[in-house]
């Protein structure tokens, strides 16, 4: 029986085991805000211990450790690096799950529990498909190399970016990912956000005297109703990318809901904090406006950037900070590891996903901005950043066969 076969054979028969990797993770709370993962940091790397393997801690931050950890092959061949985060957004209010968010109950085939989606389950399928590979070392080529990063929910710097700068070998020539994503598509690029703050500051006064000074608040209505226009300018899709993007339609529409593919295609405007004003009976003399712009795929934000600048400079006394933000970013929609996933998630799942764009963000950005291409192949998520979060255990257990079969058919290719 080759190797191929026999890594199959043994997803099938380790399937407790998989799913019971993932509740342990699961059952060891990560949330960021604080971020402090060193429990589930230690449990990964114990765990990476017991079978036998090596790994490095890369902590700029004491608090947000991550992991690295590589093997060569037997014989010379290309560099696929498996990226994962061990972060997690907050539970939030308990009193709203229907069970205790760290318990990782199972019910109807369901895993329950916070970031179970986004993303324990996904970095365990990278885990486990580092831990598969390693025991056929020999009998691969190239390289492998897993990343287990602390900083993901909260832009990274500490985490993937932190590593991509300062590790040598944590580039590769690709990367897989199994952010929660669906097993219907395959994400090879992402919008990119554009965060401002804007003040909006007038001399103010009586509320009678209305004539003596501008509103802030007025002001900032008239702003955000005027903001609204940026979402109409034209830019123009790279034409490989567009035709991905209508192909997936019918496949994001359905797993995001209606409109989730014009919203891919577009800009977007979100305000997502308002506050002005000290009194009802006073004129406003500050406005402040939290501005959330997300630029689709063809978009530079530094153009909207400055579109937006020529609608602000019609307000007096308006300034802005740039709280955060980044291009669209894309790789190779034709890619060879494009097909290894398509492949292997019709093999297992039954399902041939699409090459797709995503509308949120994941640190597989960081390797597309440094050239390297990099796809999410992940499960679906269901009440992700709300209570009673789950994945479905064959979105689990997909995905890890998934990432298992096409790293070694990567490294093998
Ligand atoms: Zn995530």
């Amino acid at each position: 029986m080759d190797a191929r076969e026999s890594l199959k054979r043994q997803l099938i028969k380790d399937r407790d085991r998989i799913i019971t990797l993932v509740q342990d993770m699961v059952r060891i709370p990560s949330e960021n805000p604080p971020g402090n993962t060193t429990e589930l940091y230690a449990f990964v790397a114990d765990f990476l211990q017991r079978q036998g393997l090596d790994y490095q801690t890369v902590a700029p931050v004491p608090e947000w450790p991550n992991l690295v950890a590589s093997f060569d092959g037997g014989e010379p061949g290309r560099h696929l690096v498996l990226n994962g985060h061990l972060d997690v957004f907050p539970a939030g209010d308990r009193s709203r799950w229907s069970s205790d968010p760290y318990a990782a109950e199972i019910r109807d085939g369901k895993l329950y529990g916070r970031g179970v989606s986004d993303m324990k389950a996904g970095t365990a399928a990278s885990i486990l498909t580092y831990i598969y590979l390693s025991k056929i070392q020999q009998h691969l080529k190239g390289k492998l190399t897993l990343t287990a990063v602390s900083d993901e929910e909260t832009g990274g710097e500490w985490g993937t970016k932190y590593l991509l700068d300062n590790v040598p070998g944590t580039l590769g020539d690709c990367v897989i990912n199994a952010e929660p994503s669906t097993p219907r598509t395959i994400r090879f690029g992402e919008k990119g956000p554009l965060w401002l703050n804007v003040e909006l500051r007038t001399p103010g006064g009586h509320g009678a005297y209305t004539h003596q000074s501008q509103n802030a608040i007025k002001q900032g209505a008239r702003l955000i109703r005027e903001l609204e226009s940026l979402t109409q300018l034209p830019f123009e899709i790279p034409a490989d990318v567009e035709e991905k993007i209508e192909i997936a339609r019918p496949a994001l529409d359905e797993v995001l809901g209606q409109g989730a593919t014009d919203i891919v295609r577009a800009i977007t405007l979100n305000i997502g904090v308002i506050r002005g004003g000290d009194k009802m009976n006073m004129i406003a003399a500050d406005c402040h406006i939290e501005v959330d712009l997300r630029c689709p795929v063809g978009m530079p934000s530094q153009r909207l950037l400055a579109e937006f600048e020529q609608v602000l400079s019609k307000y007096d006394g308006a300034s802005y900070t740039i709280s955060g933000g980044h291009d669209a970013n894309v790789c190779d929609p034709n890619h060879e590891m494009v097909g290894i996933l398509g492949d292997n998630a019709e093999a297992v799942r039954g399902i041939r996903p699409y090459p797709a764009i995503s509308i949120g963000g994941t640190d597989c950005r960081l390797w597309r901005e440094r050239g390297v291409p990099a796809y999410v192949y992940g499960p679906t998520p269901y009440g992700m950043g709300a209570p009673d979060e789950y994945v479905t255990l064959d979105d689990l257990l997909g995905t890890v066969h998934v990432h298992v079969l096409s790293a070694y058919d990567y490294l093998m290719g």
